[in-house]
């Protein structure tokens, strides 16, 4: 089955919205067809009114960090997913690694959050992934297969199907270190498995899973080769426009 290729940049707590205006401006021409691959660039809550605004006539997709599970109420310094969808975002990663790491998010809580962004009109881009001790004891599949279990439990089946998973082994983001193609295959084959296992194989076939961590131009290529690889979240390397730019170019269809 063919899935459109999709490339998210994660840009964590960096860029100032000026910097972020002047790579909107910039990258807007500059994203290939939409049926090509699919773009999106995910970033703090403080850039993401600017960055909807200076992208709607482009074909790069808009997407936040985090939100929380309930649409509103006494949760200061928390973002609505109700607020995000009226924004014109699309997309909302949950549960990665360093929210998990620093925040200490739970897999239920990752759960009500990924039910709330559905509710809400969002496409949740759901993280998992293994520690290095876990990576070296040979875990990473049971470590994926519980986490995934817990959040993504509950949904009815067209929100399962529109699901984006990004399979992100912790020792491979930000390091430089990325995993063998062998291993994002194999563990991106293990997340659908999982969604085939909860929701039936028609629905896995459909679902979108990405690899995350290291992933920059040089690399993107080998990984998209992977039959169960469908994209990448890509931290640090979507920054620069030129490098986002080729990360779209090495992960779009022939
Ligand atoms: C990430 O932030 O999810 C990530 C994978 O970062 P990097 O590409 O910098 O490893």
């Amino acid at each position: 089955m063919t899935r459109l290729p999709f490339i998210a940049g994660n840009w964590k707590m960096n860029l100032t919205v000026k910097e972020a205006r002047e790579f909107a401006k910039e990258v807007a021409d500059k994203i290939p067809a939409t049926d090509k691959v699919e773009a999106a660039i995910c970033a703090p809550s403080t850039h993401l009114e600017t960055l909807v605004s200076l992208t709607e006539n482009s074909n790069l997709n808009i997407g936040a960090e985090n939100c929380h599970f309930e649409k509103s109420g006494a949760f200061t310094g928390e973002i609505s997913p109700l607020t995000l969808a009226d924004l014109g975002v699309k997309y909302v990663i949950l549960g990665h690694s360093e929210r998990r790491e620093y925040f200490f998010e739970s897999d239920e809580l990752i759960n009500k959050k990924a039910k709330a962004a559905f509710e809400h009109g969002l496409v949740p881009i759901v993280c998992c992934g293994e520690t290095l001790e876990q990576y070296e004891a040979s875990q990473a599949v049971d470590v994926i297969t519980k986490q995934l279990k817990v959040d993504i439990a509950g949904l009815e089946k067209d929100q399962a199907e529109k699901l984006v998973i990004a399979y992100e082994p912790i020792w491979a983001i930000g390091t430089g270190k990325s995993a063998t193609k062998e291993d994002a295959q194999k563990m991106c084959k293990a997340v659908r498995d999982v969604v085939a296992d909860i929701y039936g194989q028609d629905v896995a076939d459909k679902v979108r899973i990405q690899y995350g961590g290291s992933v920059n131009p040089t690399n993107i290529a080998e990984y998209m080769a992977c039959p169960d690889v469908d994209g990448a979240l890509v931290g640090g390397a979507s920054l620069k426009v030129d490098s986002f730019v080729a990360l779209l170019e090495g992960g779009k269809l022939a």
